[in-house]
């Protein structure tokens, strides 16, 4: 072969997604896909802007439960709640004192890693900016005393969250995430979690309407994603280097005033919206990993039995160290093999791109 067209084949065989210095997952609680869903029509610029990158507005809550915290325990842990492989954690209230059982290990009855263990163990920083006072549980799984040792290269220490802040509104949880962001210089992952529309939703409803109390919610998260996509935008050391996982813990409405049932699929059908830094390239994520996920018509509820699963929030935490270039979430289950395609471009191994 010459020398010149074997170049070019090594050059085309090597591309691989880019990696990203930070890594920022996103959590909208209680948000249906149908929110976002609209006319391009200059509302919502962020949550639009976003959507120009891979994503999809079906994929899946957990399969036995459609509440908050065992949800976005399963985000940062790519566990599912239930079954042998599950995190275990089904309480969605304030948890107990470490003491008293409080951490994510104590329930399971051995160490539960997360997406913060990964990226710490290896350098990275790491952050929880959480707008609902249930999230302590972040905090006390994985603080000094409960975090497992460090067994990859240098030892970056036990406490595996460097960052964590509960604070009460959206335009809080934003400015503290930028702010840290802002002030990073090696890499980081995090969570930012912003309650609105979940609060509003119990409130007034799950209640589609325009202007609605729900729908009023989704645009104040939306400015702050505005927000925050501007200051990484205006900052030359973030702008390029910050991909986003966003997702919601739940959608909400059955009943109209929560989210229990979990088999409705207003409650289950959520967002799963990837930002590479940029704008685009768009592609819906089921149809781009149609072999290697479950395609489900949008009244068909889906189990853990099912193989492959469809693409769940629990994805997001693997998603986040496959985007920063960093191996998945020990015995994690979904997105495990971190092969969630997000492009349509060849990979090194030849197959098509991730
Ligand atoms: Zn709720």
């Amino acid at each position: 072969m010459p020398i010149a067209l074997a170049g070019a084949l090594l050059v085309a065989m090597a591309w691989t997604a880019p990696t990203f210095r930070h890594a920022l997952v996103v959590s909208v609680d209680g948000l249906r896909p149908d929110a976002i869903d609209g006319p391009e029509d200059g509302a919502l610029p962020g949550f639009r802007r976003l959507m120009r990158g891979p994503h999809t507005l079906q994929a899946r809550a957990d399969a036995d439960t459609t509440i908050t915290l065992p949800n976005h325990v399963g985000m940062v842990t790519g566990r599912p709640v239930g079954g042998q492989k599950g995190h275990g954690w089904t309480e969605n209230g304030d948890p107990p004192s470490v003491k008293h059982g409080g951490t994510l290990h104590k329930c399971r009855g051995g160490y539960v890693a997360s997406m913060f263990d990964v990226a710490h163990d290896r350098g990275a920083v790491t952050a929880v900016f959480a707008t609902k006072t249930k999230f302590v549980l972040f905090s006390q799984s994985f603080d000094e005393d409960n975090g497992r040792k460090d067994s990859t290269g240098a030892d970056d220490g036990t406490d595996k969250l460097d960052c964590f802040a509960c604070v009460r509104t959206s335009a809080m949880a934003r400015e503290m995430a930028v702010g840290w962001l802002r002030s990073r210089q090696g890499p980081s992952i995090s969570l930012l979690h912003f309650a609105a529309p979940d609060l509003a939703g119990h409130a007034k409803g799950w209640d589609m309407a325009p202007q609605s109390p729900y729908r009023q919610a989704v645009e104040e998260v939306d400015r702050e994603l505005d927000a925050l996509l501007r200051a990484i935008d205006e900052d030359p050391a973030l702008r390029g280097k910050v991909a986003i996982v966003l997702t919601a813990d739940h959608g909400g409405g059955v009943p109209f005033l929560t989210h229990t049932e979990q088999q409705a699929p207003e409650n289950y059908v959520i967002p799963f919206i990837v930002w590479l830094g940029g704008d685009g390239p768009a592609a819906e994520l089921v149809a781009l990993n149609a072999d290697r996920r479950a395609v489900l018509a949008r009244d068909v509820h889906a189990g853990n039995e099912l193989s492959p699963q469809p693409i769940r929030n629990a994805d997001a935490g693997n998603v986040a160290l496959q985007l920063m270039g960093l191996p998945a979430i020990p015995e994690s289950v979904h997105n495990a093999r971190q092969d969630l395609r997000l492009s349509e471009a060849p990979s090194a191994d030849g197959s098509a791109g991730r």
